[in-house]
């Protein structure tokens, strides 16, 4: 008789990524262990969610999200407020224009977490371990995990979402690119006298974008990429001084800031794995793509990992971990987790260079995006969903081909 407690699929790692992974495999009638501890409700980030990881979210049976706990996302603005020799024309995206209400939204990660956690309690096919995996044995049948009293979990496939150091990514062999920023990210969140009207700004700067994400009420969000030394300066001052920094990064447009308690640091750095599958483990999230958080696309692309990986195990019921369900996965992540990745780190990499070539670019980009609307329109659909950008211009050509 066996000693190891046999699934389907181990899921490494229970934070916002790993549990949704948890749930939308277990609603396709997968035995699912997830193991790995609660995150501990510190985390005082919001997410913006943009629509189509809500609909996906909907899909799994969560329940919508209250508009107490969370704002909608109507407008995103980009404002250049370098002091650079070349600058570019504000860029305004409106979800009006491209037909729908909103582009999402922002919601503090604790209540994801927590909307999350409910969920699991009631999946019947979800074992939850709250513990490490403290060794992997990845042998050519099945995958095995270690916990730290012993015992050992096995399963077909592995899935890991143990976070940008993922020590599943490490057995499985998969070799990273790193680099490190010389920034930081300050996150906390504030009051403000003027109403943000569903408004997010992006202010840019040299050191990194400054980004007011809504939340409900006179109150939002704020991510400020600075240097690392100038995140800890900031964070050391009382409440008065810094409100009064912010209210000055952000040009007033929201009035008088009046900071509220709690003040984190997240240093940055980009990281992509070799491939995102191999040895029985499949890489969601962190594990898989790390990237300053600019144009809120992290945690929206983990949802689509998801998504990709569920419809692959479906489709290879019988083995979903095995090379050719891998390789199934690997070809359908590839692109849109480089394209991300290269958007998001050229984009840093522009505002922190002092080359005048590279701010010709930048400065025109946005400057193009600020004046044509079907660019605006393209990069917004983009945005949101890959490929529906270029969807929307097939349409319109074979419309215009009836024609
Ligand atoms: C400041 C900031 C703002 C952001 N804003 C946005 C935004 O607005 N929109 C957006 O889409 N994205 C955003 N992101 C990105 C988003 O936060 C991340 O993509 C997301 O949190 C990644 O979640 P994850 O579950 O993959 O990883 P994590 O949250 O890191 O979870 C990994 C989990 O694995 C566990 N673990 C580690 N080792 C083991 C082990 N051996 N065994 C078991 N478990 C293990 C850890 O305990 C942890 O709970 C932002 C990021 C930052 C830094």
């Amino acid at each position: 008789m066996s000693t190891e407690n046999e699934f389907d699929v181990i899921v490494a790692g229970a934070g916002p990524v790993g549990s949704i992974a948890a749930i939308a495999l277990a609603r396709q009638g997968f035995a699912v262990a997830l193991v790995g501890p609660q995150p501990n409700g510190d985390d005082r980030r919001t997410t913006a969610l943009m629509m189509p990881a809500l609909d996906y979210l909907e899909k799994l049976g969560l329940p919508p999200f209250s508009p107490e706990e969370t704002a909608p996302l109507e407008v995103m603005r980009i404002i250049d407020a370098t002091q650079r020799l070349v600058r570019s024309a504000p860029v305004t995206f409106r979800a009006a224009e491209i037909g729908t209400g909103r582009f999402g939204v922002n919601i503090p990660n604790s209540v994801l977490l927590r909307i999350l956690k409910e969920a699991l309690q009631v999946e019947p096919r979800i074992v939850r371990v709250d513990a490490m995996v403290a060794e992997w044995r990845l042998g050519d049948d099945r995958a095995r995990a270690v916990l730290p009293d012993g015992k050992v979990l096995s399963a077909s496939l592995a899935v890991a979402a143990d976070g940008r150091m993922s020590p599943a990514r490490e057995a499985a062999g998969i070799s990273v690119a790193k680099r490190d920023y010389p920034q930081s990210a300050l996150v906390l969140n504030f009051a403000h006298s003027r109403p943000h009207g569903f408004v997010s700004t992006e202010f840019h700067t040299e050191t990194g974008p400054c980004t007011q994400v809504p939340l409900p009420g006179d109150r939002s969000s704020l991510v400020w990429l600075v240097s690392p030394q100038m995140a800890v300066e900031l964070a050391a001052l009382d409440a008065a001084e810094l409100s009064a920094r912010i209210e000055e990064r952000m040009q007033s447009i929201l009035g008088k800031v009046e900071v509220e308690p709690g003040r984190q640091i997240y240093p940055m750095s980009a990281l992509l794995p070799s491939t995102m599958a191999a040895n029985r483990v499949a890489l969601v999230g962190e594990a898989a793509h790390v990237f300053p958080p600019i144009g809120a696309q992290g945690m929206n692309l983990g949802i689509r990992d998801v998504a990709d990986l569920v419809d692959v195990a479906l489709s290879h019921r019988d083995d979903p971990g095995s090379e050719r369900a891998l390789s199934a996965y690997r070809s359908a992540r590839r692109l849109d987790v480089l394209a991300r990745q290269t958007a998001v780190n050229s984009l840093n990499m522009a505002l922190l260079s002092d080359l005048l070539p590279a701010q010709i670019v930048r400065s025109a980009g946005l400057g193009l995006m600020a004046g044509i609307s079907p660019l605006r329109e393209f990069v917004m659909r983009e945005g949101m969903q890959p490929g529906s950008g270029f969807a929307r211009i097939a349409s319109g050509w074979r419309k215009q081909v009836r024609r």
